[in-house]
């Protein structure tokens, strides 16, 4: 069966000989059914009533001849992430924890807001970036989420919301890859599944309202330049690199200048012909009107969005969140300067679902957390920021 060893190589769709049709493209589907000898048509029938009508039993797709029906039942899967947790918050704001396989588990957190659905989805089972100020980093890192698992959130959420009958589909209107994990380290399985996002005989949502944050890994975002158009979040949270430096330690790799040559490039053929730069409010940190000021010169040179994210505590941290007076007061200068500029709404914080609060079940096989914890220890003992 060398179809299944392809695909188990891009990105760990099968398991035990069976292959997982969720997670792959259409063009990976249709090489897969031209491999098996079926014609082309049945991709689409196929994506339609896994995406479409979330059915994930090969026996109900009743447009399928028996045989095709049962060679697939032999030979493939339609495996969903396992619920572990479903938790609804005040403010209409919904949290799955879903176990993967290996048993760890991640966190898809759904945002309704007027006309609009965000879903919020991981893609990795921890992140090793190490932001000072998040606490997927406390957790560590255990693994890359497979296309099938990142996929597998927005059609667990959509069938979850009520698909087929009541279109829960359709209740997602956006997707932001701002959950847990850096999605720029999982390149592969990330673009396979925003392609599928993308993708009609799948979700159908549009470039424009599938974005992808990046602590700013700059070589991914050249590659996704390349393959891929979706909106490009950074997470920027400081205007020079002597304070990104301590709260997102990437920036030593790659610092403010190379990573906004990086936007500039990616801004040609961005949706929207901007890129939203995330700042995350933190109390004394980065909240000076010095910091706005610094901040408004240096992206001048970039078309962009800003968005202002209040601090969601969680336990153990050391940081605390701006005053309202404090984020006003930012957000005002940057505004007088022509900066498009918003403070995002604090949603979800009651069920732990709010940006950087997320954290699922992480089996940490770098045993940072053991290290980061006690960096942490010297910190509060003494040194500050
Ligand atoms: N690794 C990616 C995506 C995950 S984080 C990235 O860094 O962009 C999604 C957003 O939430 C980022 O802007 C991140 O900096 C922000 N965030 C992380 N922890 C936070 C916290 N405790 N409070 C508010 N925002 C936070």
């Amino acid at each position: 069966m060398r179809f299944v060893h392809a695909h188990a190589k891009n990105g760990g769709a099968a398991e035990g000989g069976i292959i997982n049709l969720l997670g792959l493209t259409r063009s990976r589907l249709e090489t897969f059914f031209a491999e098996l000898g079926e014609k082309p048509f049945r991709v689409s029938q196929v994506m339609r009533w896994i995406y479409h009508e979330g059915v994930v039993d090969f026996q109900a797709m009743t447009n399928l001849s028996k045989a095709f029906r049962a060679r697939l039942a032999e030979i493939a899967e339609i495996r969903l992430p396992e619920l572990v947790l479903d938790q609804p918050s005040s403010d209409g704001t919904r949290k799955w924890v879903l176990r993967m396989s290996c048993g760890n588990s991640i966190e898809t957190v759904f945002i309704p807001d007027g006309d609009r659905g965000t879903l919020c989805v991981s893609s990795q089972v921890g992140c090793t970036l190490n932001c000072t100020f998040c606490s997927t980093a406390t957790q560590g890192f255990n693994r890359n989420l497979t296309s099938a698992e990142i996929i597998g959130q927005v059609l667990f959420a959509a069938r979850a919301l009520g698909l087929p009958r009541n279109r829960g589909d359709r209740l997602i209107t956006n997707v932001v890859m701002m959950g847990m994990g850096e999605p720029l380290m999982n390149f592969d399985n990330v673009v396979d599944a925003m392609d599928l996002m993308m993708e009609d005989l799948a979700f159908g949502i549009s470039r424009r309202r599938v974005t992808l944050s990046t602590a700013g890994v700059v070589p991914g975002i050249d590659r996704l330049r390349e393959v891929s158009g979706v909106s490009l979040a950074v997470s920027l949270h400081a205007p020079n690199d002597a304070l990104r430096d301590q709260l997102v330690p990437l920036n030593k790799k790659y610092p403010i200048a190379p990573l906004l040559a990086a936007c500039r490039r990616y801004i040609k053929d961005a949706p929207h012909g901007r890129i939203t730069f995330e700042y995350v409010m933190l109390d004394g940190i980065n909240d000076h009107e010095e910091h706005a000021r610094e901040l408004l010169s240096l992206l001048r040179s970039v078309p962009s969005k800003v968005n202002l994210i209040p601090f969601n505590p969680f336990p153990g941290t050391r940081w605390r969140r701006s005053s309202d007076k404090a984020i006003d007061r930012f957000r005002g200068i940057l505004q007088a300067g022509g900066l498009t500029t918003m403070t995002r709404k604090t949603r979800g914080d009651d069920i732990a679902a709010a940006c950087g609060q997320l954290v699922g079940e992480v089996n940490d096989r770098t045993r940072r957390q053991e290290k980061h914890r006690h960096a942490l220890e010297i910190q509060i003992a003494g040194t500050s920021l």
